[in-house]
């Protein structure tokens, strides 16, 4: 135990902004179910941080995967390939904490008191990915907490899951879980607060959570019933007022509400004039962690969701309608953060939809910060944005056509053709970037050999596009597709599919990945169709599925050992296509999405047939998120685009 605590403090003595508040009313202990540097390097975990630390009656600490040999030795963390910066000399050398704790059979402590997990009131995690869900049971048992809710008593802590995983499709975590977020956070964490603080027992906390009709999910409180062929029949509501679906929180309502109103029912000057300041809270970095990826830059959010509702896009749908934080608040965070570093990542799922995207990136320049995103889309790149990345030289610049041929892209509503990206190429090597990393999927609806075919030719063109640039600057660059296999996820109009056959998939990515290696000048990545399968089954399960996590996790990451064990068919989850009418085990979320718009997307997918953007204006009620939702109720700090309705992009939109 002494040399995990002390691996924990080396790890504290590299950060700065991390807070340990003695005393406080409720303790948290908000954890990433993986490792150190992939945890600190997600910008929700960091704002949860914040947003718990900034209410005065809570202390919220961290807890994460124990760093394992190859994590310790490597600075790598799980499923990650990019190697930490800023490594610790080798008088220090990381500890392999995982053995540590097995040797020593240490519960699972938290990194700033190191205080076993399982004394907190509350265990809160942050998930991103499904392919977490796996760790998140490991660590349940490394804490000594039981796994299953039901085993649960009133001396075990709270466990809470919250994070864009949980509320995308809950039900393969459902039964680990007393409480899931089903929303924002900024919005969901002091509500949550105000209620366990309002109240004593366990059963009045969940009762009036899940009452609240919007954002909390208490899988405890409903009864799932299954049809004879396996399918779910009925979700059903056991108490009085818990609502049939779940509504998913974007609401407006003021997230101080609770604390303001409790300190001056207290007469606590200080913190009311705290609480009343007009500041804006956009996620961004909090804790500076030079030890975790991307450590050594400052992130923050500049906008949520993206207009374009490519079909197998789950985090477009599911941020749906796009907002955006005003140019003035980035750059006023950015200003703060320039003493520290002069690079920074802006993160987005549309980098360029921002409607003041060309402020923010001048004023970025003029603090000289070396500019870098989160993800490019290739339609809306601006010459501006490629000037800075080129400039800061700080990325490899990675784009997206996701297939070669222009009718797929027509049915997963990717309005680009071909030349268009290559056009878009072009103007990436014109300015002496020779490298590019292209995104590309095999496996998608409908689609054939001759498909696969057009993406050897398209990857040929942008190769031959590279090499006519590079003799300008006398030296060649390389071309790398990264090969996916289509992962249909929940409420997104792909939902329905099943996922191509793990033979097929695997026959496809075998094709298309030899017939590439072969073009000089190309490296080829590709992702295993097992993989794939994997994720399927994570994403799109139902309630059984927990006993797979479960197992797993018990049996050490041997996931075919828990399928044995638990005798579970996973083709039933992922590899058949599923009808309109069979109730989707995510249903039990509410997210907005009408049901007419997803199948008519679906049916659109299927005739090859795109659909213009979602306008994000108040007037439309396209999809069914506004009028269900929070229309013109935005928080302060994310603004719909509604207040920059002269941009073009969405007078556009709103005319097709
Ligand atoms: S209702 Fe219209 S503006 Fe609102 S999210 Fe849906 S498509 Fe976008």
């Amino acid at each position: 135990m002494k040399k995990i605590i002390e691996s924990y403090k080396r790890k504290l003595a590299a950060e700065e902004g991390w807070v340990l508040k003695r005393g406080a009313q409720l303790r948290i202990a908000l954890c990433y179910p993986n490792v150190y540097s992939i945890g600190m390097a997600n910008l929700g975990f960091q704002a949860m941080y914040e947003i718990f630390n900034n209410i005065p009656e809570v202390s919220c600490e961290r807890g994460f995967l124990p760093d394992d040999a190859s994590s310790a030795r490597s600075g790598k963390g799980s499923g990650y390939d990019q190697a930490l910066p800023n490594r610790r000399d080798s008088d220090t050398r990381p500890l392999d904490e995982m053995s540590e704790y097995e040797r020593t059979r240490t519960p699972l402590l938290s990194l700033e008191s190191q205080t076993k997990l399982r004394d907190f009131d509350v265990i809160a995690f942050s998930i991103s990915f499904e392919t977490d869900y796996v760790n998140l049971a490991r660590m349940l048992q490394m804490s000594g907490v039981p796994v299953w809710a039901k085993d649960r008593t009133r001396h075990d802590p709270l466990i809470v899951m919250g994070g864009a995983a949980s509320f995308l499709n809950p039900e393969p975590i459902a039964e680990f879980t007393d409480i899931i977020g089903v929303g924002e956070g900024e919005i969901l964490g002091p509500k949550l607060i105000d209620v366990l603080l309002e109240n004593e027992s366990k059963e009045d906390t969940l009762l009036q959570l899940a009452r609240q009709g919007r954002g909390f999910y208490v899988p405890s409180l409903y009864h799932v019933s299954y049809k004879d062929d396996g399918t779910v029949e009925a979700y059903t509501a056991t108490e009085e007022g818990v609502p049939v679906r779940v509504g998913r929180a974007v609401s407006a309502e003021s997230p101080k509400e609770g604390s303001l109103r409790r300190a001056i029912r207290r007469g606590q000057k200080d913190i009311v004039a705290q609480l009343k300041r007009d500041e804006v809270f956009a996620p961004s970095t909090t804790i500076w962690a030079p030890q975790a990826e991307m450590g050594d830059r400052f992130l923050i959010e500049i906008s949520r969701g993206c207009s374009q509702g490519c079909r197998f896009c789950w985090a477009g749908y599911n941020y749906w309608p796009p907002r955006v934080v005003p140019a003035r608040d980035i750059l006023a965070k950015a200003a703060e953060w320039r003493g520290k570093t002069d690079k920074i990542g802006l993160v987005s799922t549309a980098v360029c939809d921002h409607p003041e995207i060309s402020e923010i990136l001048q004023g970025l320049r003029a603090m000289d910060y070396r500019i870098s995103v989160s993800s490019l889309r290739l339609d809306q790149i601006s010459e501006e944005l490629l000037d800075a990345l080129v400039e800061s030289r700080d990325q490899q610049i990675a784009v997206a056509p996701e297939t070669g041929s222009d009718r797929l892209r027509r049915v997963i509503n990717k309005n680009l053709t071909n030349d268009e990206i290559v056009d878009i190429c072009g103007a990436v090597f014109d300015r002496g970037m020779l490298t590019v990393k292209l995104y590309m999927m095999v496996g998608l609806p409908t689609e054939t050999d001759e498909d696969l075919a057009e993406m050897i030719t398209l990857v040929e063109r942008i190769k031959d596009r590279m090499l006519e640039a590079g003799k300008r600057f006398g030296r060649a660059g390389k071309i790398i597709p990264s090969l996916n296999g289509l992962v249909p996820k929940p409420n997104t109009p792909f939902q329905w599919e099943a996922i191509c056959d793990e033979k097929e998939l695997k026959r496809r990515l075998k094709w298309v990945s030899k017939n590439l290696a072969r073009i000089p000048n190309v490296e080829v990545r590709t992702m295993s169709a097992r993989i794939a399968h994997e994720q399927a089954l994570f994403s799109s399960g139902d309630r059984r599925i927990a006993r797979i996590i479960e197992a797993t996790a018990r049996l050490k990451g041997d996931l075919h050992a828990a399928l044995r064990e638990t005798q579970v068919d996973p083709a039933f989850h992922t590899s058949r296509r599923r009808s309109y009418d069979e109730v989707l085990p995510w249903e039990i979320v509410n997210s907005g999405l009408s049901r007419e718009f997803m199948q008519q997307e679906d049916e659109r997918a299927h005739d090859a047939r795109s659909t213009a953007p979602c306008p994000s204006v108040n007037q439309c009620k396209r999809c069914g998120v506004c009028p269900t939702t929070w229309l013109g109720e935005a928080p302060a700090a994310l603004v719909q685009l509604q207040a920059y309705a002269t941009h073009p992009a969405a007078k556009a939109a709103l005319l097709i």
